[in-house]
């Protein structure tokens, strides 16, 4: 091979440099040997088996359990200007004719097919007389009933190395659990197959885990923030899914139901919508799972709480698999705990019943950690990880710590006189001294804890149950629909012997507050030039019948918008962007970029300002609110309490994120000439050069502020 796998990477699928550990893996394969690789969703699987498929003779096999996914998949290649087909069952005869032609005129380097297809004996028969590259086994798990994802015809798959011993094998999941990995190596019979592990961390997905009070109006409010982006809801039950998919649309949301209860037909629509971009909002139970591809996935909610942390996992996996600032959002309501105890509890197989209920607490226990989310859920998978994320909730508004020994007394105390007997809705009302019929026919108004707790709200009593019920001085038995009973921890507090810590509840719109700002694609300056772009994709999509990712994603777009590329040759430069791509839509995203940035001027005004604020930090906007009030730069900071050269600075970024600010208006009439002279004579260099020889009246804030005004006039 004459061109090397960098210039493959490159020119073909327009990338720079190699993820973690895609270069090896390739290596590896290229030079004929079998890799098993573990890697999160979105880590990058394909590269590694679809370049080595161009660095080897004969045609690459690839195995794949969705047609969906194939699809998707050869659509992308096509568009990358790589000869890639797929065989399965949705061909028309005619279509199924042309790709058989292609394979014994050797023309594909990728064939795409399902297991059951690959599996009949005419068709092993079929390969046998080609030249294979390697086979690929996509989401390979399905191969053992340890997985998540069991799929029957997947066992046979053991047979390809028996038959082609001499084809190298790559094999390929994102399961973490380690029975299901050596699992999959012994059925594929490659145990001599070097492991690749990638680390699961996702980083470009910001965990946030919410107290459930009002899920709808939560939701909501999550939502506004987010209109023109994609994501998934889920829900635990088919009736709950309807529901909410029906409060979106009436709010105006572009949302849609999904679920295994709806016919074919209908998912069908929904998943296509979703992919093509014409749909926003999927809500879906979790039966909307592996036909997502989606690479542009900007959120995933979980209305409801999964099952297990791999569920988890898995389901907030599915956003950002293109690398942009996503979201993972989770409600977690006691009431949810309740209904998936009773539900696993329902079944007789008591074995079955001990582990999930064990992974209904590694779940729960993860809801309630104080500490960062990441840190828990990689170190859930083995992967410790030394510092905080500071891209999770906890990292993001830490919460504070009290003594709370006293309330904690109350509440122990409280349920011991109740009797051990009730949940904790119960035992709040007896605390709060409420007067509802059941208090009263219990006589638990007469209670000597009836009342002492009136001070806290049901809310703020929730989240102390919640905690003590974590950190073990409450126990929960199911069996009894809930009901709090003391653990022996709980006598030591109730004597007044050791205190207790919690954590205050967080300020919950706070946190919304927080969740709302960031927005994966969005950032402020560069959002129009996006929304511009994405219609342009979208028009390419819709005529050409792709999904738009396969034109470029939406990381691509980002990108130009960012640096706003004159020609083929900087157009070229941008990540996504292959020679291919380039001859092909190239013109048309140059065109439209051209055209945005003659027009700039005009627009800078209709930029919407709802949009740059969300990318605003809450000081930037603080700031900006008194700018707007119009007063001197001396009272914003002293308003703010701040120096007058952080005040430049939050101005320098606010007309840097498109916001149309006056600078000068804080400098002098007459200083501003004198300083623009200079500036005309040296350029916007540093403070200091720009100073010297200037009247000593003129301060650096002064020349900094007239340098910025003047910076920004000149760029394009
Ligand atoms: P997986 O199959 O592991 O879920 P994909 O192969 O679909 O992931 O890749 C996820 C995204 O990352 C795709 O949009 C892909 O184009 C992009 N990608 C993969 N490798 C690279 C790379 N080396 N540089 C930039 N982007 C990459
Ligand atoms: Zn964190």
């Amino acid at each position: 091979m004459t061109t090397t796998i960098h210039h493959t990477l490159k020119t073909i699928f327009g990338f720079h440099a190699f993820r973690h550990p895609q270069q090896e893996v390739i290596e590896r394969v290229v030079a004929g040997e079998d890799v098993f690789l573990v890697m999160p969703t979105g880590g990058g699987k394909s590269l590694c088996y679809q370049i080595p498929a161009l660095h080897r003779d004969g045609i690459a096999v690839v195995v794949s359990p969705l047609i969906a996914l194939m699809k998707d998949q050869v659509d992308a290649l096509l568009a990358n200007g790589v000869a890639a087909a797929c065989f399965n069952s949705s061909l028309s005869p005619e279509e199924a004719r042309r790709v058989s032609r292609q394979m014994d005129s050797g023309e594909l380097d990728l064939l795409y097919v399902a297991p059951e297809r690959l599996l009949q004996p005419e068709f092993l028969e079929r390969l046998a007389t080609l030249k294979l590259a390697l086979f690929a086994i996509d989401e390979a798990h399905c191969i053992s009933q340890w997985g998540h994802d069991f799929r029957p015809e997947y066992t046979q798959l053991g047979r390809l190395r028996t038959l082609f011993p001499a084809v190298p094998m790559v094999a390929m999941t994102a399961t973490a659990d380690p029975e299901t990995r050596k699992d999959i190596i012994r059925q594929l019979g490659i145990e001599q197959a070097r492991i690749y592990v990638a680390g699961f961390d996702r980083p470009n997905i910001t965990y946030t885990v919410m107290p459930k009070h009002k899920p709808l109006a939560q939701l909501g409010a999550f939502l506004n923030g987010r209109r023109d982006e994609a994501g998934i809801v889920y829900a635990l039950s088919r009736k709950r899914v309807e529901q909410v998919a029906e409060r979106l649309r009436a709010a105006g949301f572009s949302a849609a139901a999904y679920h295994a209860g709806l016919s074919d037909e209908e998912r069908r629509r929904v998943q296509d919508a979703f992919r093509r971009d014409d749909l926003r909002i999927v809500v879906a139970t979790v039966a909307f799972g592996m036909g997502i591809d989606k690479p542009n996935v900007r959120f995933v909610v979980h209305y409801d709480m999964p099952k297990s942390v791999e569920s988890y996992y898995q389901e907030t996996g599915r956003a950002g698999r293109d690398g942009l600032p996503s979201e993972a959002l989770m409600l977690f309501g006691l009431g949810d705990v309740m209904t998936a105890r009773s539900l696993i509890e329902n079944s007789d197989n008591a074995e079955r019943v001990r582990i999930e209920l064990q992974k209904l607490n590694a779940m729960v226990a993860y809801a309630e950690a104080l500490t960062c989310r990441r840190r828990a859920l990689l170190a859930y998978f083995g992967d410790q990880r030394e510092l905080d994320c500071d891209n999770c909730d906890i990292c993001n508004d830490p919460p504070q710590r009290f003594d709370a020994s006293e309330l904690a007394r109350k509440a122990l105390s409280c349920v011991y006189r109740v009797g051990e007997r009730f949940g904790a809705r119960h035992v709040i009302d007896v605390l709060r001294g409420a007067k509802g019929q059941r208090i009263l026919e219990l006589r638990h108004n007469e209670l000597s804890t009836y009342g002492i707790g009136a001070d806290l709200s049901s809310v703020e009593w929730d989240n102390i149950f919640r905690q003590l019920i974590h950190l073990g001085y409450l126990v929960q038995d199911f069996s009894r629909f809930g009901a709090l009973g003391l653990s022996p921890a709980a006598r030591p507090v109730l004597k007044g012997e050791t205190q207790v810590t919690l954590g205050l509840p967080r300020d919950v719109a706070k946190v919304e507050e927080k969740t709302r700002r960031r927005s994966g694609a969005g950032e402020g300056a560069h959002r129009a030039l996006f929304e511009v772009l994405r219609n342009v994709r979208k028009q390419i999509a819709d005529a050409a019948s792709v999904p738009p990712f396969v034109v470029f994603s939406d990381a691509t777009l980002v990108e130009m918008a960012k640096s706003k590329p004159r020609d083929a040759r900087e157009l070229l430069s941008i990540t996504g962007v292959g020679e291919h791509k380039l001859a092909k839509y190239g013109a048309q995203f140059l065109a439209a970029i051209d055209e945005y940035r003659r027009t700039a001027e005009e627009m800078q005004p209709q930029l919407n300002t709802n949009d740059l604020h969300l990318a605003l930090s809450d000081t930037q906007r603080d700031t900006y609110r008194l700018y707007q009030e119009g007063i001197s730069l001396d009272e914003i900071a002293a308003r703010r309490g701040l120096k007058d050269v952080t005040i430049v600075s939050h101005l320098e970024e606010l007309l840097a994120s498109g916001l149309d600010i006056d600078l000068r208006r804080f400098v002098d009439k007459d200083k501003i000439p004198l300083i623009e002279e200079r500036l005309e004579k040296l350029g916007a260099v540093n403070l200091t050069a720009l100073k010297e020889g200037l009247p000593d009246s003129i301060s650096y804030s002064d020349v900094r502020l007239v340098r910025g005004a003047w910076g920004r006039e000149r760029q394009s």
